[in-house]
């Protein structure tokens, strides 16, 4: 399943993003989706409440955005927004590319990051080297 595997290397790429800042549950993701990714958000969808039990994902909520495929022609300029991708301008048959269809990102996630609950951290004097 073509979904699982972004659903899988997203989580990977947040959760090292969220060690890296002492997150340590995670609340919220937003992933932006380009209609050329062929991803369906309810398959997404389905792979990450799969996938995020027992993970720090395990409370966390999936936003999709959906972005269309858009094209615009190099010679007039006109943008459209075809089902499939077309080279050829509707307006001129110049030639045409694309501007947006093939995103696939997070864009952010949200998180509670880890509090000073105790600060009786035990051998924390061998670590603490700037503090005179
Ligand atoms: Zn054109």
């Amino acid at each position: 399943m073509h979904e699982l595997s972004i659903v899988q290397s997203m989580m990977e790429l947040i959760q090292e993003s969220a060690a890296a800042n002492r997150v340590r549950r995670v609340t919220k993701v937003k992933l932006v989706v380009g209609q050329l990714t062929l991803a369906q958000p309810d398959l997404l969808q389905f792979a990450f409440a799969t996938l995020k039990p027992d993970t720090i994902f395990e409370e966390a909520v999936l936003e999709i955005e959906e972005r269309p495929l858009v094209m615009r022609c190099r010679q007039c300029g006109e943008t459209f927004e075809p089902e499939y991708i077309q080279y050829a301008c509707p307006s001129c048959g110049g030639r045409c590319e694309v501007v947006s269809g093939k995103e696939l990102y997070v864009d952010f996630y949200e998180g509670d990051t880890e509090e000073e609950e105790h600060g009786d951290k035990s051998g924390d004097g061998a670590t603490a080297a700037s503090c005179q």
